[in-house]
């Protein structure tokens, strides 16, 4: 089966052809490092990392580069706020991104470019754009001459004509058109800035991005994503430049992520309703906030609310619980070697939902259905475990595979170390008291099989004792 995508550029699912064989070059914008990341910001780090895990999964050699904008005057704002530095902002913020994001399990890039560490190359992508006539420089500033690129709007999908009427109409008598846009901005009095051709100052932000994906993937790579909000003009002023530069096709698939809204309205400042992941870490852990953002395709809007939210730790909380089980089961002497009908039907059923979710993945990565495996299967196999006398070894192990292969694997769902975060007992240690337990109460030692129950229901753990010996359950 072949992998489809939605391609921005041309509306349309298409298939997916890396440029090299199975080598894939893959770019996502990142956050500018002036604070902790929010859930709309994890959304696009989090959907297209699980894209890369798949892509892996599928034998492609995935480069991996998302870019930290750690100079911009939100950052230099936030420095004057704090009555700090640029420098020591960012380097607070990416810390804390990776805190975060390593909270979430979003797998670390292969690069992490960062703006003010390729001043030098981003001064040279201005000056070719200059020698071929796609700049223009005013007081110290360059501006990109957004009326020499012919093929400009062809991202977002619309004429010079339309932006120019959607343009704000700002009264800046020094830019050509009201839409072009900076590429090397003049400093003010007191603000950072490297030296250049033009005038002390700084890059501005989308120069970043077309200069350290083309330093790291080359002039023309596979796949650039980000939020549906970058199309415009972020994105639409990278192919500008770069393909101005190169003449060359920049990136061959654009994929963007859907809005994140909190209890169906924007997240803003003003409102005051953004919802940062370390604010959310207090109460959900990393696989529920992954689930929750799983939990739509990618390219849908999604809306965040507490019930929302509930239902992915319960989710998870389901899958946990019979992860839990099958491992007890697994290690259990009472298991059979027959394989008998009941066996027989489970291992269909999971070979069904390897095809499924394979399916689901190549039909534009459409989490949701792939996820929905995930517990139909669950639902089969405690059907399973609770009924069927003579489970069998193999299929238990072969369904624990699944949930590694395609739960963690895939979608970075983690489920044991889960487990021994919301009780405070590492999973072997559970093993070992439930065994414990079951030889006391072979010796018919109540005393000690009493104090062990305490003990762990003291942890949030309750042990149902059925014919097949003790399960385990969160309180
Ligand atoms: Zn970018």
């Amino acid at each position: 089966m072949s992998l489809k995508l939605y391609n921005t550029l041309t509306r349309k699912k298409e298939e997916f052809i890396p440029l090299n064989g199975k080598q894939v070059g893959m770019y996502v914008c990142g956050p500018t490092v002036y604070n902790f990341f929010h859930i709309g910001n994890a959304r696009p780090f989090l959907v297209f990392e699980v894209l890369r895990k798949y892509l892996q999964y599928k034998k492609y050699k995935v480069t991996y580069v998302s870019n930290f904008t750690d100079i911009d005057d939100k950052v230099i704002n936030k420095a004057k706020e704090l009555g700090s530095s640029y420098d020591k902002i960012a380097e607070r913020f990416i810390a804390e991104y990776f805190y975060d994001a390593d909270f979430l399990n979003i797998g670390r890039a292969d690069f992490y470019p960062r703006a003010t560490e390729h001043i030098t190359d981003i001064i040279k992508f201005i000056l070719r754009l200059q020698e071929k006539g796609y700049a223009y420089v005013v007081d110290g500033d360059v501006y990109y001459d957004v009326s020499k690129f012919k093929d400009y709007g062809k991202l977002s999908k619309q004429s010079i004509d339309e932006i120019k009427a959607g343009a704000r109409i700002e009264v800046d008598e020094r830019k050509k058109n009201p839409y072009d846009f900076v590429l090397w901005k003049k400093s003010k009095e007191g603000e950072p800035e490297w030296s250049s051709p033009w005038s002390f100052g700084r890059p501005g932000w989308h120069i970043e991005c077309s200069v350290m994906s083309s330093k790291y993937l080359g002039d023309t790579f596979d796949i650039h994503a980000g939020g549906e909000d970058l199309i415009f003009p972020h994105h639409e002023n990278e192919i500008a430049q770069s393909e101005a530069v190169s003449g060359k096709i920049f990136a061959r698939y654009w994929l963007h992520n859907g809005y994140l809204k909190i209890d169906n309205k924007k997240m803003s400042k003003s409102i005051g309703n953004i919802l940062t992941i370390r604010e959310l870490s207090q109460k959900y852990d990393g696989s529920t906030i992954r689930h929750f953002l799983l939990s739509a395709h990618y390219r849908s809007p999604l809306n965040y609310s507490i019930e929302q939210i509930e239902q992915s730790k319960n989710s998870i909380e389901t899958l946990n619980n019979l992860i839990f089980n099958l491992n007890f089961f697994s290690q259990s002497k009472q298991i059979h070697k027959k394989i008998d009908e009941d066996s027989k039907k489970l291992t269909e059923t999971v070979d069904r939902m390897k095809d499924a979710f394979i399916e689901a993945m190549d039909d534009d990565f459409n989490t949701p259905i792939a996820l929905s495996t995930l517990f139909l299967l669950a639902k089969e196999t405690n059907i399973y475990l609770n009924k069927t006398k003579n489970k069998n070894l193999e299929i238990i192990n072969k369904v624990i595979q699944f949930y590694e292969e395609f739960g963690t694997n895939i979608l970075g769902l983690k489920f044991s170390s889960q487990l021994s975060r919301q009780t405070m007992l590492p999973e072997t240690e559970i093993g070992h008291l439930i065994a414990a337990r079951e030889r006391a109460r072979k010796y018919k030692d109540w005393e000690t099989a009493d104090k062990i129950r305490e003990k762990l229901l003291g942890v949030g753990v309750i042990i149902e004792d059925t014919a097949d010996g003790a399960r385990w359950k969160k309180s």
